[in-house]
């Protein structure tokens, strides 16, 4: 036996395996393994592969999809945000690799604060300092930089580009993911009660046996792991000809509020942080407070429209920090909080590779705005 009990390559061909849960973990294990060739099957209480916008759905839809090692540095360790860094140059390998091509861009992000904020700003820049030699840090952009690289912004005293932080089409993505999956077997309205070496136990007393199980499902593997949900609010505002074309961080009292561009015509602002694994819909407060934030620094959207208010919770366990256990018959990763679009595909590398089951993705030269 070699690497964590697997058998040794040479005497592995395809193997059956099975996924619990079809979110954003499994979505991308699924298309990965498939690809290498695996017999995959995925199983999940989704009523399809569509998104639902009910509270219910994969967090993974839900997520803007800010891919910030940088920033998050506020809030995570510098773990996260090495698994982040790795995880953009990854991202842009699988993009290059789906045939539809979700948008994904890495030309940095921004930092604005109003300048009642400025010594709040100056403590979250102190943090983000702390990056290790070598990766981006931020700058300061000079009174006019950002009226000429983002016109659609006005009102915001202080600014700040976040150098080849980027943004993913989340929904766009997990579309891609499962319909280019290779061969994949869904299972959809199907729940997995407990995840076992080598088996998915089924709500329906099925007990599929494979040769490797991965347990991705989220805030669905408690109690099986200690996780818990923490509440998100987003909010999805058309608004025709935007012009936005990086995500924005606006320093706020009470949430980590941020616009991404969706889409020519799509913002979305989000997001509440909320201990509580409620999946009710949106408050009006939190729509309120994000809004307004919004608007203070880009007044175009005082004509969006609002199209969806959207709810979710954040697989998160004790630590808030990503866990990835590989033993016998069995990988769990969990607890990817309010990272999962930005280190996913690092976490899904080193797991094939903890596993010996597949050839790491490369990214290619080229990228793809
Ligand atoms: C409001 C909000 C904003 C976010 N913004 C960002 C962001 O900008 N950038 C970023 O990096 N991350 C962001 N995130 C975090 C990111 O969405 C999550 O970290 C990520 O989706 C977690 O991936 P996952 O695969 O572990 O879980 P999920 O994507 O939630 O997928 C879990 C899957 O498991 C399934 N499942 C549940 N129970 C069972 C069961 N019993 N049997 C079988 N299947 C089951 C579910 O149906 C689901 O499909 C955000 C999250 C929220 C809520």
């Amino acid at each position: 036996m070699t690497r964590a009990g697997f058998p040794p390559e040479s005497e592995r061909g395809r193997l059956s395996i099975g996924i619990a849960g079809a979110g954003l973990l499994g979505r991308l294990l699924a298309w990965q393994l498939g690809r290498a060739g695996h017999r995959v099957s995925v199983h999940d209480p989704a009523a399809d592969a569509e998104p639902s916008f009910d509270g219910r759905q994969a967090a993974g839809f839900t997520a803007a999809g800010m891919l910030s090692p940088l920033a998050e540095l506020d809030n995570s360790s510098a773990e996260v945000a090495a698994l982040g860094w790795r995880s953009l140059a990854l991202w842009r390998g699988i993009v290059a690799a789906l045939r539809t091509r979700p948008a994904c861009r890495t030309d940095g992000s921004l930092l604005l604060a109003h300048h009642s904020d400025l010594g709040a700003a100056q403590r979250v820049l102190a943090r983000l300092a702390a990056a290790p030699p070598g990766t981006p840090q931020a700058e300061a952009l000079p009174a006019g930089r950002l009226a000429q690289i983002e016109p659609s912004l006005q009102g915001a005293a202080h600014a700040w580009l976040l150098p080849q932080e980027g943004h993913i089409d989340t929904v766009a993505a997990l579309r891609a993911l499962h319909a280019e999956a290779p061969g994949v077997d869904w299972h959809w309205r199907s729940t997995v009660r407990a995840v076992e070496p080598g088996a998915l136990v089924l709500a329906d007393g099925g007990r599929p046996r494979f040769d490797l199980v991965f347990d991705v499902r989220g805030t669905g593997a408690s109690p099986e792991l200690p996780v818990r949900g923490v509440r998100g609010e987003m909010v999805w505002l058309h608004a025709a000809d935007h012009g936005l074309t990086r995500p924005v961080r606006l320093l706020h009292p009470r949430h980590r509020v941020y616009l991404v561009p969706r889409a020519a015509d799509t913002v979305l602002v989000g997001a509440s942080e909320i201990e509580s694994a409620d999946r009710s819909p949106v408050s009006l407060r939190s729509a309120v407070e994000l809004m307004a934030a919004a608007h203070s620094v880009m007044p175009a959207l005082a004509e969006a429209r609002i199209v969806r208010l959207d709810v979710n919770l954040r697989p998160a366990l004790p630590d808030n920090e990503p866990r990835l256990d590989v033993a016998p018959g069995r990988v769990r990763i969990n607890g990817l909080f309010r990272h999962g679009w930005l280190i996913t595909p690092a976490l899904v590398e080193d797991a094939l590779q903890r596993c010996g089951l597949a050839e790491p993705l490369r990214p290619p030269e080229t990228v793809h705005g």
